[in-house]
């Protein structure tokens, strides 16, 4: 008999109006992951979503593995369903667990009883496929209180459910019923982690990155590509638009005093993004900004950079240390990438002294010879929109 997922929705956002929003998005979020991997009904009862393969074709595997990664998913398990029916609910156990039971010290059977017509209640229910177990598995114990493993019985509407230890989720909340926001990608570390933090509370992600060349090579702009698909393993599909940067920097390399170029070109970065977001439906930039870490980085740089901006600027790493950033890196898997040498155009033309406390006075006097309307308006003409997924061919 087939094997199906039962996926468990968070449980405090649904409360109230949010539950039937949530449930709609989970669902969708799930049938598109679950595409790739061949026929699957995915349907929602009793906050749980329902993850059945239709055919022999389906590769149940990856489509798990996929499952893994969903947002809006605290626990899943792989289930057996069968009959609820006492003797059929033992045999799908003997039959799906039997083997994992054997290998185990000592059990526990839980149930859990919604279908209330259902004539045992949940105890009685564990008591006695626990009794029927404990007789058909004579070397292993029963210990209600610290089992080495545990079996579960779920008898719910359409059927009775048998599973082992459920897994842990991905948690947050289910990709787009947060909104949609823009993050500034670059090669680096942190930013790959604030578009996931953010991709985890619900908001669904696109991407805009700066692209120096020739100061900056095609492997740079790759990593980046690559970067934005290993997100979307979490996120699901996302757009990266590439702008070409070269111009900008050469601007403010020949007409801006030099402690204050980092500033100046982040300020670019910031009205390009915000002009590109809002063009694409989104409401928000996400950056990778860490208070303190890098010059451009304290207080009053932010105070300056975002003052080119009017939608909030979303910076999920703004307070954590750097071992904490590069432990979800590498927990995500986009560390490995971005720790290739490949220069983000930040590091070409860096000031030997950046100011750090600048005033936004200070900084809108020394870009005054720049002409940033035509700048911009020429940047924007120019944006390659790249198209990303997570079946993509990876680039590096
Ligand atoms: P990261 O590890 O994300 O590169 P960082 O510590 O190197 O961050 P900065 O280089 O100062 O810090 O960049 C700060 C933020 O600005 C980045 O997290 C990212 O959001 C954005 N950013 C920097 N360079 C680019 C770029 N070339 N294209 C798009 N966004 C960028
Ligand atoms: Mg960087």
């Amino acid at each position: 008999m087939k094997e199906i997922f039962l996926l468990k929705l968070g449980e405090i956002v649904l409360k109230g109006a949010n539950k039937r929003q949530f449930e709609n998005k989970l669902r969708q979020n799930v049938r598109r992951r679950m595409k790739k991997y061949g026929n699957f009904d995915v349907y929602i009862l009793q906050s749980t979503v329902y993850v059945e393969p239709m055919d022999e074709e389906a590769d149940v595997d990856g489509a798990w593995e996929a499952c893994r990664s969903i947002f809006g998913v605290v626990s899943l398990c792989r289930c057996r369903p069968c009959e609820k029916d006492l003797d059929a609910i033992f045999a799908a156990i003997e039959n799906y667990l039997g083997d994992d039971l054997d290998c185990a010290k000592s059990f526990k059977v839980e149930s859990k009883r919604s279908d209330k017509r259902f004539p045992l209640t949940s105890i009685q229910l564990s008591q006695e496929i626990g009794g029927r177990l404990a007789e058909a598995h004579p070397g292993v114990e029963v210990d209600v209180h610290h089992p080495d493993y545990t079996v579960y019985v779920e008898v719910r509407d359409l059927s009775a459910y048998v599973h082992g230890p459920a897994e842990s989720g991905a948690g947050g909340l289910p990709t787009g019923v947060g909104g949609r926001a823009m993050v500034l990608l670059s090669g680096g570390i942190d930013s790959p982690v604030a578009a996931y933090m953010m991709a985890k509370r619900g908001v669904e992600v696109e991407a805009v990155h700066f692209f120096s060349y020739p100061y900056t090579s095609q492997l740079a702009k790759d990593k980046v590509i690559e970067l934005a698909r290993l997100v979307t393993k979490y996120s699901g599909r996302m757009t990266v638009n590439v702008v070409s940067f070269t111009e900008i920097q050469e601007a403010i390399r020949d007409n801006c005093p030099e402690e204050f170029f980092t500033l100046i070109m982040r300020r670019f970065m910031m009205e390009i993004a915000q002009r590109i977001a809002k063009g694409d439906g989104c409401g928000a930039l996400i950056t990778g900004e860490n208070l303190g870490q890098v010059a451009s980085q304290t207080m009053e740089a932010m105070t300056v950079t975002g003052a080119v901006v009017d939608i909030p600027i979303f910076m999920p790493l703004v307070g954590m240390d750097k071992k904490d950033i590069i432990s979800i890196a590498r927990e995500i898997g986009t560390l490995d990438t971005s720790i290739l040498p490949y220069e983000d155009c930040c590091t070409v033309f860096t000031p030997k002294h950046p100011k750090t406390k600048p005033t936004l006075g200070q900084v809108e006097n020394a870009e005054k010879k720049l002409d940033r309307e035509a700048l911009i308006a020429r940047a924007l003409d120019n944006v390659e929109k790249i198209k990303v997924t997570y079946h993509d061919e990876p680039l590096l």
